[in-house]
C-alpha cells in the first residue's frame, strides 16, 4: 500500500521545464539555448521536458515557423514529452479569466484611446522577490506597474497571464528563459499569487550576443538552425556549441555529445554576463564532432554531396561508397562542415580523386630545370620503386619509405614535383604519398605511365 503511494508519487517528475517559443520568425542559437539548458536540466533531474508553442500573436504567427521549431528540435535531437499550442488554449484561459474577474483580482477597464475595454490585473502594490538560480536575489516593487492589461478580453490573454497559467497547469517546476524575461517576471509572480499557483523556480539565461555585443539579430550572426543543417553542419556540433554559450564546465573540456552534457551541466555555474555567438569557434568544434562521426555517416553524407554536385555530373564520376572511404581522411583534414566539401569542389579540387587528371606536360618540370628530362628520370625511378613495392604493403608509410631516401639523396622538389603533378595534375594537392595510397598502385602507377608518356611526347615534339 505504502510502496503503491510512493509509486504513485514518485511518478510524477519533480522537476518540469519546458521551452516556449514564439512561432513569429526563425528562431536563432540564442533561442535554441533555452532548450538546450531546459531539455537537459530535466534529463538530469529524470524530469519532464515540454514544448509549448506561444502563438497568442494570430497576425505574427505563422505555421512555417511553428514547422521550423518542430524540424530544427528533432534534428537537434532534444525530443519533447509534451507539446502544446497556446492557440488550442482558448478556453482555459477565459476560465481562469472570468475566475479572477468575479474574485475581483481582475477587472474590465474601460479605456479611453483605441480598444473600448480591455482586462486589467488589480496591482496589490507589494514587493516580489525571487531567488533566480543564476543571478541569486532579485527584488522589484510592483507598484510603478499599476494595473497592468492581462487580457484584451476573457478570450484573448495578453503573453504574461498565458505563460503563468500555463506554467501552473502544465506542472512547470523551472522556468528557464533567457534574462529579457527578468523584467516581466514580477508582473507574472502577482499573477501567479492571484491564481493560487505556486512560484516555478527562475533561471533567467545571458543574452547571446554578436561579435560587437549587440544582441544577437538578422543582421549580427542570427541564423536559424535548419540553416546550420543546410549548411552542412552537425546537429551534435551545434548542441554542443550552444550549450557553451553562458555555460562551462569549469575544465578544460570543450566536446560534450548530449550525454556528456547531461552529466556535467551544472545551471548554478551559468555566467551572469552576455555570451559571445562566435562563428569561428563553432566550426571548430563541429570540425571536432566531425572527426567522431561514423565512417558510414560520413561516407553517406559526403558521397551525396559529391555525387550530386554539377561537378560530378558535368566530369561524369563515378562515386562509390569505396572511392569516397578512401578520401575520407582527406576531407576530414580539409573541412570544418559537409558544406564545405562543396567548395573543395567547387574549387576542383576534388578532381583528381573521380577524374584522369588533365595537364600540359610542361607542368611536370620542376621550377629552374631546363627541360624534362629530370621529370622523365626521377619518374621512371618512382614508377619502378613503387611497382616493386608488394599490394598488401600499398600504404603511405611504406609508399614514403620506398620513395624517400631517393628524394633525399636527388632533391625533394625535382623528384616529387613530377610524382606529386602526375597524380593530381594541380599544382596544389595532398602530397604524392598519401594519393598514390588513395589510388592504389594500379591508379598511381597508370597516372605515372601517362606522365611519362607527356614527357616523350613533349620531347619528340621540343616544345617544351
Ligand atoms: N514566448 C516567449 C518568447 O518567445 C517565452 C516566454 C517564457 O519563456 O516565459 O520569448
Amino acid at each position: 500500500m505504502i510502496s503503491g503511494i510512493r509509486a504513485l508519487f514518485s511518478r510524477k517528475p519533480k522537476v518540469v521545464t519546458r521551452f516556449a517559443p514564439s512561432p513569429t520568425g526563425y528562431l536563432h542559437a540564442g533561442n535554441y539555448r533555452t532548450a538546450v539548458f531546459s531539455y537537459v536540466y530535466a534529463r538530469q533531474n529524470s524530469g519532464k521536458f515540454i514544448l509549448r508553442i506561444e502563438d497568442t500573436d494570430t497576425i505574427r504567427s505563422k505555421k512555417e515557423y511553428e514547422d521550423n521549431i518542430l524540424e530544427s528540435l528533432a534534428w537537434l535531437g532534444l525530443p519533447y514529452d509534451e507539446i502544446y499550442r497556446q492557440s488550442q488554449r482558448g478556453e482555459t484561459y477565459k476560465t481562469y479569466l472570468e475566475k479572477l474577474l468575479a474574485d475581483g483580482k481582475a477587472f474590465v477597464s474601460k479605456e479611453e484611446t483605441g480598444r473600448a475595454e480591455v482586462i486589467r490585473f488589480r496591482n496589490p502594490n507589494k514587493k516580489v522577490k525571487f531567488r533566480d538560480l543564476i543571478r541569486g536575489d532579485i527584488e522589484f516593487d510592483t507598484t510603478e506597474l499599476g494595473d497592468f492589461v492581462i487580457a484584451k478580453s476573457v478570450t484573448e490573454p495578453i503573453f504574461h497571464f498565458a505563460v503563468v497559467l500555463d506554467d501552473y497547469l502544465m506542472g512547470v517546476t523551472h522556468v528557464v528563459r533567457g534574462e529579457d524575461h527578468i523584467s516581466n517576471t514580477p508582473r507574472q509572480m502577482l499573477i501567479q499569487e492571484a491564481l493560487g499557483a505556486p512560484a516555478p523556480i527562475y533561471a533567467h539565461l545571458p543574452l547571446v550576443l554578436a561579435h560587437d555585443r549587440s544582441k544577437l539579430s538578422k543582421r549580427h550572426g542570427a541564423q536559424s538552425m535548419t540553416h546550420y543543417r543546410d549548411a552542412g553542419y552537425l546537429p551534435e556540433a551545434l548542441l554542443n556549441y550552444m550549450a557553451l554559450l553562458g555555460w562551462n564546465p569549469g575544465t578544460e573540456q570543450e566536446i560534450f555529445d548530449l550525454g556528456g552534457l547531461v552529466k556535467a551541466f551544472d545551471i548554478s555555474k551559468v555566467q551572469k554576463g552576455g555570451a559571445i555567438f562566435n562563428e569561428e569557434k563553432l566550426r571548430w568544434i563541429n570540425k571536432e564532432h566531425l572527426k567522431r562521426v561514423s565512417k558510414t555517416d560520413f561516407v553517406r553524407e559526403a558521397k551525396a554531396r559529391i555525387g550530386s554536385s554539377d561537378r560530378a555530373r558535368d566530369l561524369g564520376w563515378n562515386v562509390t561508397d569505396d572511392a569516397v572511404l578512401r578520401i575520407m581522411p582527406i576531407l576530414v583534414e580539409r573541412i570544418d562542415t559537409y558544406g564545405d566539401i562543396d567548395k573543395l569542389i567547387f574549387a576542383q579540387d576534388l578532381d583528381y580523386f573521380f577524374s584522369e587528371p588533365v595537364y600540359d606536360a610542361v607542368s611536370l618540370k620542376w621550377k629552374g630545370e631546363p627541360d624534362l628530362s629530370s621529370a622523365k628520370k626521377h619518374l621512371e625511378h618512382v614508377r619502378a620503386a613503387l611497382s616493386a613495392l608488394p599490394d598488401k604493403k600499398w600504404n603511405e608509410e611504406a609508399i614514403k619509405a620506398a620513395i624517400w631516401p631517393y628524394a633525399e639523396k636527388e632533391g625533394r622538389g625535382p623528384v616529387l614535383w613530377p610524382f606529386r603533378f602526375a597524380l593530381s595534375g594541380k599544382e596544389k594537392s595532398p602530397n604524392p604519398f598519401s594519393l598514390s595510397a588513395i589510388f592504389g598502385k594500379e591508379t598511381a602507377l597508370k597516372r605515372i605511365d601517362e606522365a611519362l608518356k607527356k614527357c616523350a611526347h613533349a620531347n619528340t615534339n621540343q616544345n617544351v
